[in-house]
């Protein structure tokens, strides 16, 4: 579960935050959809503190999220995050990518975190790249990789910020289908994306955020529908 009370963030004179109150049950499925600067990247940011905030409370599963230190890096582990770019270390193995966190963090040992490594790896269909580097993937299997890393800490919650962008068209699916089986399992997930195909098909919920706030809290279909804000309406007549 997340949960965001009052949350704000400026930076320099810029309101990119404004009183985020947020709450997402163990389980949901929530898009995170609106214009370019609306606020997007900072809020899934704003959640695992990558960017700091300058009031409110973040919890996850009901433990509120330490400013710094040892308490923050443990929890963490607990939120996994997928971004744009895929952030593999270039110079390991796709294996080493999935161990190294379950042996730093999670102090398992390296047969154990092998063993859960490769069963990641066939989760997300990549189980034959093991051995091969990042630059000798695909867009789309980089993606699925990077999952599989995040995965492997054994979050609570997963945040995903536009990561298919990045992608061939042809590759988009493939990393869309890892995340929508995801989402079926049960995990808690926080994703923007411009997908509204995933939308649609795999999210419990829909924010609409526009200037910092979150203007329409809706369901898709309710949403895509039969959008209530200006702002929401005129976002969609762009993109539909
Ligand atoms: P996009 O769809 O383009 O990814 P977004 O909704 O993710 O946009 P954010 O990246 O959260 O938007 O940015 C919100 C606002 O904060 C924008 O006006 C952006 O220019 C500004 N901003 C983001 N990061 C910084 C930073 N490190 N320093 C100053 N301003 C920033
Ligand atoms: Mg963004």
């Amino acid at each position: 579960m997340i949960r965001m009370s009052s949350v704000d963030k400026h930076f320099g004179s810029l309101h990119v935050l404004q009183d985020i109150d947020l709450t997402v049950p163990p389980g949901q499925v929530v898009v995170v959809l609106g214009p370019s600067g609306s606020g997007k990247s900072t809020l899934c940011r704003a959640i695992n503190r990558l960017e700091p905030i300058d009031s409110g409370t973040v919890e996850i599963d009901g433990k509120p999220l330490p400013a710094e230190g040892r308490a923050l890096a443990e929890l963490r582990a607990d939120v996994g995050m997928v971004f744009q770019q895929f952030n593999l270390f270039a110079h390991k193995t796709i294996l080493e990518n999935v161990l190294l966190g379950p042996i730093k963090v999670r102090k398992l040992d390296k047969a154990t975190a092998e063993r859960e490594a490769t069963a990641l790896l066939e989760r997300v269909g990549i189980a034959d790249q093991a051995q091969k580097y990042p630059a000798q993937l695909s867009g789309g299997q980089q993606q699925r990789a990077a999952i599989a890393r995040a995965l492997a800490m054994k979050p609570k919650v997963m945040l995903f910020d536009e990561p298919t962008s990045a992608l061939d068209p042809e590759m988009v699916n493939e990393v869309l289908d890892v995340m929508a089986g995801l989402a079926a399992e049960g995990m808690t997930m926080l994703v923007v994306t411009h997908e509204m195909g995933f939308a649609r098909r795999a999210a419990h919920r829909v924010l609409f955020m526009a200037d910092g706030r979150i203007v329409e809290d809706s369901t898709p279909s309710r949403f895509f529908e039969a959008p209530e804000s200006a702002r929401a309406q005129d976002f969609l007549s762009k993109i539909l």
